[in-house]
């Protein structure tokens, strides 16, 4: 356009030479328009070749910063008008040019840069303003503003230029970079970026080791762009050196400032031991709730047992403290069960008989031994109880500890029955060593008691005395008194006899009919006579009244005393019969009197 109008210029220059070779008739008119026309031509030329030089500048200006790989621009100072655009530019602001004309984008109004301007006119240059440009309705951008004032066509221009701040590649970006891969690979994750197809731009050490030679393994499969959110991804794979691992892999989206998707962020862990931890323990969970519930049901059914039992049941560990019991066995120790467990039992057991109790439980406890014992126990009621009792050992599965399994049984009614058993046997066992009618010893316990004392005497050599006694004409008394009478007289007869023994050795029995033998251990023929004297007068102290007698009015008795120290060619049979000679004796010679005989006495 310039040149087109300065072309013109030159034209109508030309166009007023003719005009100069017509005007000859006066020079001085001639000259002075002469003169005029020259001024003219030059001021046209000298205008033109402004113009010219101007243009010819701008085209230099214009062709240095056309081949600037960064964004330049050309702009009125006082309204923003845009006079040029670079293709960096063009391209980074969206600028359009049309023939020579040049618009900016839709977005941004001259105003808008003149506004973007305004405050950075003071002074002729700056440098590096970030700024935003909104480029389009949905799009702004960050761009570095450096700026030069210039003259452009003879008006105040900006030559701008813009950049956009540090981006990869930038010597800060590029070291940030650098720290951030030292980050990646020293990480023992596996790491790796992909674009929105889905190729690899970046991956750390880790990933390369693990997958070297077979790096599409590696890659987790689904949507490249992201946009749909990956969840966790567990995957098994096998490790360089040929082991198997579970990879677990979180993968997620990478927007930039605009919330643009541009790629994917993926991290793999190795989760291998993590899993098998959870396994084994996933494993132990359920061994344990398998045992638990056996347990349950063996508390169940213990408890069952344990409540269905009238028999006391109780558990207690090693330091006595009960653990588990049934109701008879709480009742018992005066409680509840309840409330007894918990207690220890020397808070709750009679010292003596916890005591007593100790003693077995030290058997079951270090021993491992099943103890059975009887226990006498009175109740809160005041009843008595026999017990019988069977302490086992046990174990508890849960912690290992040991204690006492006790199960007492109520053995009252047999230990009664036992005890009438025994009192009956007594009985019996009395009975047959005791006469019946005047209770002291019978010739049975007399024969067996001479047969033992005979031995011991030979073994001893000890001397041995029998007395034997004999009524004096009982016949005659009972014959008058009658035969009750008679068996009357016999037991007070030998009350009076039983009363004469004064030794504990010494025996009196009924040796048959009205005849009595008393057995007199280490004694001599002489004790002998002295015992035969206190029988006489404590039968005359008892003066039972024989008015039939013949001799005397009251109950007389003759006695026959024989002594020996046996030897092992003799039998206790001579004894007896040297006793009964002297009885013999003393009723020939009158009775109510006593007769000795000693071994070498002549019969
Ligand atoms: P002697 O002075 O010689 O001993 O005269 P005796 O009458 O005592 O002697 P004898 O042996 O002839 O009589 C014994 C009598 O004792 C015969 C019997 O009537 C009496 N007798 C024996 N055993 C019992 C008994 O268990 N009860 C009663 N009531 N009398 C008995
Ligand atoms: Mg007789
Ligand atoms: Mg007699």
């Amino acid at each position: 356009m310039q040149k087109r109008d300065s072309l013109n210029l030159v034209g109508a220059a030309c166009a007023a030479f003719p005009s100069w070779g017509a005007a000859e008739e006066t020079l001085s008119l001639s000259m002075i328009g002469l003169a005029l026309l020259g001024i003219a031509v030059l001021t046209s030329l000298s205008v033109w070749l402004i113009h010219y030089l101007g243009t010819m500048a701008f085209r230099r200006l214009q062709a240095t910063i056309s081949r600037l790989p960064i964004a330049a621009a050309i702009i009125r100072r006082k309204d923003g008008k845009l006079f040029y655009a670079n293709s960096a530019c063009q391209a980074l602001l969206g600028v359009s040019k049309v023939g020579h004309r040049y618009y900016y984008p839709e977005g941004i109004g001259t105003h808008m840069v003149a506004d973007v301007l305004r405050p950075l006119q003071l002074g002729t240059g700056f440098e590096n303003v970030e700024d935003t440009l909104r480029i389009s309705d949905h799009k702004s951008i960050r761009v570095l503003i450096s700026g030069q004032l210039l003259s452009y066509r003879l008006q105040s221009a900006w030559l701008l230029f813009f950049t956009e701040p540090a981006k990869p590649g930038s010597p800060t970006v590029q070291l940030e970079q650098r720290i951030f891969q030292r980050v990646l690979n020293s990480l023992s994750e596996l790491v790796y970026f992909q674009d929105k197809a889905g190729n690899i731009i970046g991956t750390n050490k880790a990933f390369d080791r693990f997958w070297r030679g077979r790096r599409e393994e590696g890659l987790i499969q689904g949507d490249p762009t992201g946009v749909e959110e990956t969840p966790v991804i567990h995957t098994w794979t096998t490790a360089p050196d040929g082991s198997s691992r579970l990879l677990e892999t979180n993968k997620t989206t990478m927007t930039d400032e605009e919330g643009q998707v541009m790629g994917t962020l993926s991290i793999s862990h190795d989760v291998t031991d993590w899993h098998e931890m959870q396994e084994s323990l996933k494993q132990e969970i359920e061994k344990r709730e398998v045992t638990e519930q056996i347990l349950a049901q063996r508390n169940t059914l213990l408890n069952s047992i344990l409540n269905a039992s009238q028999d006391p049941i109780g558990l207690y560990n090693e330091h006595g403290v009960y653990v588990g019991c049934n109701e008879p066995f709480a009742r018992v120790l005066g409680f509840q069960a309840k409330e007894l467990i918990g207690k220890t039992a020397r808070n709750v057991i009679d010292p003596e008989m916890l005591q007593e109790f100790y003693q077995s439980d030290v058997k079951v406890l270090k021993e491992g031994l099943t103890v059975k014992t009887d226990a006498y126990v009175i109740l809160e009621t005041g009843e008595p109880v026999w017990y019988e009792i069977v302490k086992s050992p046990y174990r508890d599965p849960t912690d290992g500890s040991a204690g006492v399994l006790l199960i007492a049984r109520d053995v009252t009614e047999r230990k009664q029955a036992e005890q009438q058993l025994a009192d009956a046997i007594m009985e019996l066992q009395e009975l047959s060593f005791v006469d019946s009618l005047t209770k002291v010893a019978n010739r049975r316990s007399f024969d067996e008691h001479l047969r033992k004392l005979w031995h011991s005497h030979m073994r001893e050599q000890q001397p041995l005395t029998l007395i034997l006694c004999d009524i004096d004409s009982f016949k005659a008394y009972n014959d008058n008194y009658g035969h009750q009478q008679g068996d009357h007289a016999l037991q007070e007869v030998a009350q009076v006899f039983d009363s004469v023994i004064r030794r504990e050795t010494d025996e009196v029995a009924r040796y048959g009919g009205e005849e009595f033998a008393f057995l007199l251990p280490n004694t001599p023929l002489s004790g002998g006579e002295t015992v035969a004297q206190k029988i006489h007068d404590k039968l005359a102290d008892k003066a039972i009244p024989h008015g039939y007698s013949g001799i005397s009015d009251l109950m007389t008795v003759s006695l026959g005393v024989a002594t020996m120290t046996p030897m092992p060619s003799q039998d206790y049979g001579e004894l007896i019969a040297m006793a009964d000679k002297a009885l013999y004796k003393a009723k020939a010679e009158g009775r109510n009197t006593t007769r000795l005989m000693a071994e070498q006495d002549e019969f």
